[in-house]
């Protein structure tokens, strides 16, 4: 079993082009996760069968002001500022809320209630004979990681996982990598792209988490690019060339594995060098 992360400190730097196509190209039993919960978007290529969608919720306060005596420990207890005290009166802000319970717990009157809050939902199917799970942020919520985690527990019983991470390299897409055999970084020649790709570098490396390198939008060597790779030993393992014809595919939401010569034995090849 191999779990597999395409990620990308940088968004837009073709992220979702190799996860799918990736995924697709694997001739075996493949679970796909999408985790860009904020802007899920690998089911425009995957056309998956959707056979259910669950809503997600997190744990949030209520304060009983009956009980409630001002006293303000809960406020002083939050380390993410989500309880605030304005005249002996707590006021909730839900959005910061991380559902942790700690305000409960210090309570002396037993004024605080912690009720579930929705902040989005995921959806599960199959592409074929794949099995699909992608998870969606509520507009205007702000907490992707309990999202990605309700995904990431739907998975298992497959042979391997590929994870569309979100973009970036915080607390999201920390819990996205986070026990993933092999993460593949994907990046662009560009001062951007570079900039990102070292960040991403130092998260997957105090995680732990063997990393690879995939160039897109490759048009030859871009010093410091080529540079940093050397210097870092990271493996390069594919370049995806600058192609007016990619991006025409990617446009009509169509894969490349099927419409782009030699892309399906690209990523054959990929895998089985994440998996040597
Ligand atoms: S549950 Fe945790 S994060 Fe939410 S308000 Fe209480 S202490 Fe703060
Ligand atoms: S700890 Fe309990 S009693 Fe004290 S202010 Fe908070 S909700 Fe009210």
């Amino acid at each position: 079993m191999l779990w597999i992360a395409v990620a990308s400190g940088k968004g837009g730097t073709g992220k979702t082009t190799v996860a799918v196509n990736l995924a697709l190209a694997i001739e075996e039993d493949v679970q796909f996760l999408d985790c860009d919960v904020e802007g899920a978007n690998a089911h425009i290529f995957l056309r998956p069968q959707i056979n259910s969608v669950r809503p997600v919720g997190v744990l949030s306060p209520r304060i009983d002001i009956d009980r409630c005596n001002g006293c303000g420990k809960c406020a002083d207890a939050c380390r993410f500022s989500a309880l605030v005290k304005v005249k002996n009166r707590i006021k909730v802000i839900p959005n910061l809320c991380h559902g942790c319970g700690g305000c409960q717990l210090v309570c002396p009157t037993g004024a605080l209630v912690l009720e579930s809050r929705r902040v989005g939902a995921v959806s599960e199917g199959f592409a074929g004979e794949m099995a699909f799970a992608s998870g969606e942020l509520d507009v205007g919520q702000a907490l992707s990681v309990p999202i990605i985690r309700e995904l990431k527990a739907l998975a298992g019983g497959r042979d391997h996982t590929i994870i569309d991470c979100p973009p970036g390299t915080s607390c999201p897409v920390v819990e996205a990598v986070q026990g993933c055999d092999r993460c593949l970084m994907v990046t662009e020649p560009t001062p951007f792209g570079l900039h990102d790709l070292k960040i991403m570098t130092k998260v997957l490396d105090r995680m732990g988490i063997p990393a690879a390198i995939i160039i897109n939008r490759d048009r030859g060597p871009y010093r410091p690019l080529e540079e940093f790779c050397e210097r870092s030993g990271i493996p390069v393992l594919l370049r995806i060339p600058f192609d007016r014809r990619i991006a025409e595919l990617y446009s009509r939401g169509e894969v490349l594995v099927d419409n782009y010569p030699g892309f399906r034995e690209s990523m054959v090849q990929l895998f089985e060098e994440v998996r040597a």
